[in-house]
């Protein structure tokens, strides 16, 4: 899709937004005959994007022709030590080289550093700065697997939902998200769909015109609880004490639904007998609600259809989050809310796409590495830690063990600002001995530690297909405009570096074209040979821009609805209220509530006695867009702020405007106080921020910690004390 009228100096190429949201939008890109994008616009034939863009990529040319994007291959200036540079002036300790000089100095020192300490000591570190499916994991797989780095297991984000999801349904899959318009009541736990999820809203805004309810479970009044029926600030980490509640009630009143349960689930009885102990008034001691609020949250839930559930990943970013989102995911198969169109639950629809992902991957590329076997795995959210770690045994395949880390090779995410413990990670980052190449648009908190940066692309630069986790179609990519300067995709970079390694394999000269027929499974006739995708064509991509999983074209013309049937892809092909493969490991079959460690339940109280939510801004993504102006205007009231309940403050002596002091035992940082009266009393809030755009240089995962999640091991961001004073005498606004 591409070109309109012949006579028209513009043409209109079909993109999609790669950027870590649920929505992953068509994008329609205007291009003048210079080769200058002049506009970007959502796709109105795309029915989820509906025409519309957020606010974070409405001014998307803004970062794309950002005067401060690295446009050249980049080398750290002899001497020049590694650390937080001064922000404008990170050039100055960085001199231009070109492509073929970095390639090759990347390519000896991996060599050398595979031949000193065995190729795990290298490490790649990636996520989801780009979620197109090339962009996110191809090249740089096929790459790694072949030189035997280390493999990462990319837990930052979403692995303890995902984990606890599948657990129960065997497969991400959840309702469309153009039938929660059909809800007559909505539940967004830990969902803020206003602020990063914004084309659920227009469907959630026809549905409360056709009379639905909306409730929004959150610690943190957020945009879309500010504009609920019923805001429940629960405290954090209590989650899954709240499913718990609500399951009693249900089960208590006789609300579910015997039909669904019997023909659908596995181990009612025992989760019966298991929700027995959470009475809405031990679980009013846990989250503070009252008992009351328990028993009317149950009954509206489980008495109004259809009841959809958005359920985000918020909610897992705790310690026991895992365990938390298994509980919410079991309560629609309690009622049956999956039989009534409209009803059921969304986390993410990512299970539905069937791509081909070992020919994209190639992991077998790892039997012709010096290691002859997949290479040990190491914990992305435990970054500062494996970076700390001095070889202990290299028998491990599945564990951090190995050697040390002394190659980083980062591309798709900024470590530095981004991953927990960030003292403990950039300490890591610090090291002299370790050699790191950073891959990426802006100077950032990580191209600060970097040896080498390489100019990266956007979306509009480079070709790629792309899925959701927020919706149901199948997307392509097409590069737009020429890259700026010297940028060049992950695809690109990854099969220089192969070639440069003497790596034969003819996979690493794949084009993106062949990557993408491989991830669609194309067969000889040209269509997808992958479940769901048969319909799908290369050129109908073209044509088209975006095409459903076939799912969507039932030959009855019934619309999707999943979990209405089995056998589900689960051991008992049912969906889950009991695991025997989590029994069989010694773990509890059932959901439990387990207070955090670090929570007003814990120890680690009596010394730091507040609950820290270190939350993400409406108008960055993660840490993207947080150097543009025109973003950063937007979330200005609350940016350096720490938002605290008037009680705590009070209690502390400190008044709004006052420069507090937030610390733990990892880190500290200054940020101003800033009354909320909304935020449930022992919790305060501050939001992520580049480091290096922080006072003092820290942002929130100062105080973060690499402790990990009771499923998937992922982050725990959520899980964090703190304690916090006024700072007398210094940038106090009183
Ligand atoms: S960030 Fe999300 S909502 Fe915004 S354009 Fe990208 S996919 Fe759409």
């Amino acid at each position: 899709m591409s070109a309109p009228a012949a006579s028209s100096p513009f043409r209109i190429v079909h993109t999609v937004c790669s950027h870590d949201c649920p929505d992953s939008c068509g994008v329609l890109v205007t291009v003048n005959e210079e080769g200058r994008a002049v506009k970007v616009a959502g796709d109105p034939a795309h029915p989820v994007t509906q025409g519309f863009l957020c606010g974070k990529v409405a001014k998307y040319l803004d970062l794309v022709y950002a005067p401060e994007r690295i446009l050249y291959p980049l080398k750290r200036k002899a001497g020049v030590p590694k650390g937080p540079l001064r922000r404008g002036h990170e050039h100055e300790a960085f001199e231009r080289v070109s492509w073929d000089e970095a390639l090759d100095a990347i390519t000896a020192r991996l060599k050398e550093t595979a031949e000193a300490h065995g190729p795990e000591s290298i490490l790649p570190y990636s996520y989801a700065g780009t979620i197109g499916v090339l962009g996110y994991g191809s090249m740089d797989r096929r790459f790694f697997h072949r030189l035997g780095a280390s493999q990462l297991d990319r837990t930052i984000c979403s692995e303890a939902g995902g984990v606890a999801w599948n657990l129960v349904y065997g497969k991400k899959l959840g309702t469309p998200t153009e039938d929660f318009r059909l809800a007559k009541l909505i539940v967004a736990w830990g969902a803020n769909i206003h602020g990063n999820n914004v084309h659920l809203w227009p469907m959630v805004e026809q549905a409360r015109r056709n009379g639905a309810r909306l409730i929004v479970i959150d610690p943190y009044r957020t945009r879309t609880a500010a504009l609920a029926d019923w805001h429940i600030a629960i405290r954090p980490g209590t989650d899954g004490a709240l499913a718990l509640g609500l399951i009693h009630v249900i089960l208590n009143e006789g609300l579910e639904d015997r039909a669904y349960i019997e023909a659908m689930t596995h181990g009612f009885d025992q989760l019966a007998e298991r929700a027995r102990e959470y009475t809405p008034e031990r679980v009013a001691a846990w989250t503070g609600m009252t008992a009351a609020e328990i028993e009317r949250l149950a009954r509206e839930y489980a008495t109004t259809r259809p009841a959809a559930l958005r359920l985000n990943y918020g909610v897992q970013r705790s310690e026991n989050g895992g365990t938390a989102v298994r509980a919410i995911a079991m309560l629609p198969a309690l009622t049956g809310a999956w039989k009534h169109r409209g009803g059921g639950a969304q986390l993410s629809t990512s299970g539905a796409f069937p791509w081909d992902k070992k020919a994209v991957e190639r992991p077998d590329l790892a039997l012709a590495s010096p290691l002859k076997r997949l290479a040990r795995v190491v914990n992305m959210s435990a970054l500062g830690e494996a970076l700390a770690m001095k070889g202990r045994g290299t028998e491990g395949v599945e564990t951090e063990h190995g050697p040390s880390v002394h190659a980083l090779f980062v591309y798709n995410s900024n470590p530095a600002a981004v991953a927990p413990n960030h003292n403990a990670v950039t300490r890591g980052m610090a090291r002299a001995d370790l050699f790191t190449v950073v891959h990426e648009l802006f100077f950032t908190d990580t191209t600060d530690y970097a040896d080498y940066i390489l100019p990266a692309t956007t979306f509009l630069e480079h070709t790629d297909v792309q899925g959701a986790y927020g919706h149901y179609f199948v997307q392509l990519s097409q590069q737009a405009i020429e890259p700026p300067g010297e940028a060049r995709s992950n695809v690109w970079l990854f099969s220089q570096l192969a070639a440069r390694m003497g790596f034969a394999e003819a996979c690493f000269r794949d084009t993106p074209e062949d990557l993408i027929a491989q991830a669609l499974a194309i067969g000889p006739d040209g269509y997808s040979t992958r479940p769901a995708m048969e319909h799908i064509t290369f050129d109908g991509l073209k044509r088209l821009g975006h095409i459903p999983l076939g799912f969507h074209r039932d030959p009855e013309g019934h619309p999707f609805q999943p979990y209405l049937s089995g056998p589900l892809p689960t051991p008992s092909g049912k969906i889950e209220f009991y695991s025997e493969v989590l029994a069989a490991q010694g773990l509890d079959g059932l959901p439990r509530f387990v207070p955090p460690v670090e929570s007003r339940f814990g120890e680690g109280a009596k010394r730091f006695p507040l609950e820290f939510l270190s939350r993400k801004a409406d108008s960055y993504m993660n840490t993207t867009f947080a150097n543009l102006e025109g973003h950063r205007k937007l979330e200005a009231r609350t940016s350096q702020r720490l938002e605290m309940h008037p009680a705590d403050a009070a209690a502390r002596g400190i008044a709004e405007g006052n420069t507090v002091r937030i610390w733990n035992d990892r880190g500290a940082l200054h940020l101003t106080a800033l009354m909320n009266a909304s935020l449930p009393a022992g919790v305060v809030a501050g939001k992520l921020d580049w480091a290096k755009l922080s006072p003092g240089g820290a942002n929130v995962n100062a105080l973060t910690s690499e402790r990990l999640t009771d499923l998937g091991a992922g982050a725990t961001f959520y899980s964090t004390l703190v304690e916090v004073v006024k700072v007398q005498g210094i940038g106090s606004r009183e």
